[in-house]
């Protein structure tokens, strides 16, 4: 059994890709190239977002858009500390500090009440200025968008939304990257729509950004390309992985159905022997992952090893909170404590999941979870 499937899927698209695949190959347009057009079409029509760009990765994702509200280190970004490292990795390679948040207990997502603290804490201290806010869309879960904004106009801050694990997410119909001033995908192969490299996309309906974004992509470009008017990156997303996410996207829609079908089978299966996780009516999760909360970190490594030796594959997202990373040691965090990230680390734990996962394998999981406790 895999964690993550990508051959049952490859069998399904083969021709569809291989076909897309060999339309480049013959173009010879292989950087930027019609497919990558085409599919920023798409994405910005599957996201409702005006603009669509495709970019080298997640993280590229964020950094651009970050970079195109020029921060200073003076200048703080809250992050919630219980995500991927590139989450808060972006924000301080586009010259910003981050600020780490914690999360709410049971959607995993920045907790609103302790952002507002931390805002108000970093404005009393006076050596920071509060300048944006990055939720995490973790695990395929939306954040809480109402409350995130209620905070972000109160004290005039940007919101990015990290939907790099929440691509097909939805709230009563609005999708996943159209929550923010910006919003930020991945096609990592293990995220919900990935490619077979790395590649990523920025959403936005603002108009300067989607332009600064542009240039920031290619390197700072002004009307061509040796007019560099501003720092940027190489960032360009290329048409042979864009052909890739074009065949994907077609199956996209049945994906998420399939994956919110191994969910609830799970959730019926073991939320009476462990807690699993929830998503909120009129929501759709992308579910990039399952995550079950052991009782504790001993109970965790019970339930894992019981797995390991049932021959089922399991993953621990996340095991060090971002604030305690040897990276941020010089950020002061040593004698801070993030409660809720800290006893997540030590008890959370996933479980296969892909859409094409059969009831057999299913059962196999939820056996070796229970034979294991
Ligand atoms: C995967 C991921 C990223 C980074 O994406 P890459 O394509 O690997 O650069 C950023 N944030 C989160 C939450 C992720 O899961």
């Amino acid at each position: 059994m895999q964690f993550i499937d990508l051959k049952t899927q490859f069998e399904r698209i083969e021709e569809d890709v291989i076909t897309r695949v060999n339309a480049v190959l013959r173009s010879q347009r292989y950087i930027m190239g019609p497919e990558v057009q085409k599919l920023e079409e798409q994405l910005a029509d599957f996201a409702g977002t005006k603009h669509a760009f495709t970019c080298a990765s997640g993280t590229d994702a964020l950094v651009i858009p970050l970079m195109a509200y020029e921060l200073a280190e003076s200048d703080a970004v809250f992050v919630p500390s219980f995500t991927f490292f590139a989450s808060a990795e972006s924000i301080t390679l586009a010259g910003g500090t981050p600020i780490f948040v914690d999360i709410d207990e049971s959607t995993f997502n920045i907790d609103p009440v302790h952002l507002e603290n931390e805002i108000e804490r970093v404005l009393g201290e006076g050596k920071l200025k509060p300048r944006g806010v990055m939720p995490v869309d973790l695990f395929g879960r939306l954040a809480d968008y109402d409350a995130i904004w209620r905070i972000a106009d109160k004290y005039d801050l940007f919101v990015i939304e990290d939907a790099c694990q929440g691509f097909g997410a939805s709230l009563s119909g609005k999708r996943a990257c159209s929550f923010g001033n910006v919003g930020a995908t991945s096609f990592f192969p293990a995220k919900p729509l990935g490619c077979y490299g790395d590649g990523g996309a920025i959403f936005t309906d603002d108009d300067e950004l989607a332009s600064l974004i542009m240039s920031i992509r290619v390197h700072g470009q002004g009307v061509d390309k040796y007019d560099n008017v501003r720092i940027g990156v190489n960032g360009r997303f290329d048409a042979i992985q864009a052909a890739i996410v074009l065949a994907k996207l077609q199956v996209f829609e049945d994906e998420l159905i399939r994956r919110a079908q191994v969910a609830q089978y799970y959730t019926e299966h073991l939320s009476d022997i462990l807690r699993t996780p929830t998503v909120p009516e009129q929501s759709v999760s992308a579910w990039a992952q399952y995550t079950l909360v052991a009782e504790d970190a001993e109970q965790r490594t019970k339930i894992l090893s019981g797995m390991k030796e049932k021959g089922v594959p399991s993953a621990v997202y996340y095991p060090v909170p971002i604030h305690r990373s040897t990276a941020y040691r010089n950020l002061g965090y040593e004698d801070v404590s993030l409660p809720v990230s800290e006893a997540l680390a030590s008890k959370v734990f996933s479980i296969p999941m892909h859409p094409y996962l059969n009831e057999k394998d299913m059962d196999k999981v939820v056996d070796a979870i229970k034979g294991s406790l």
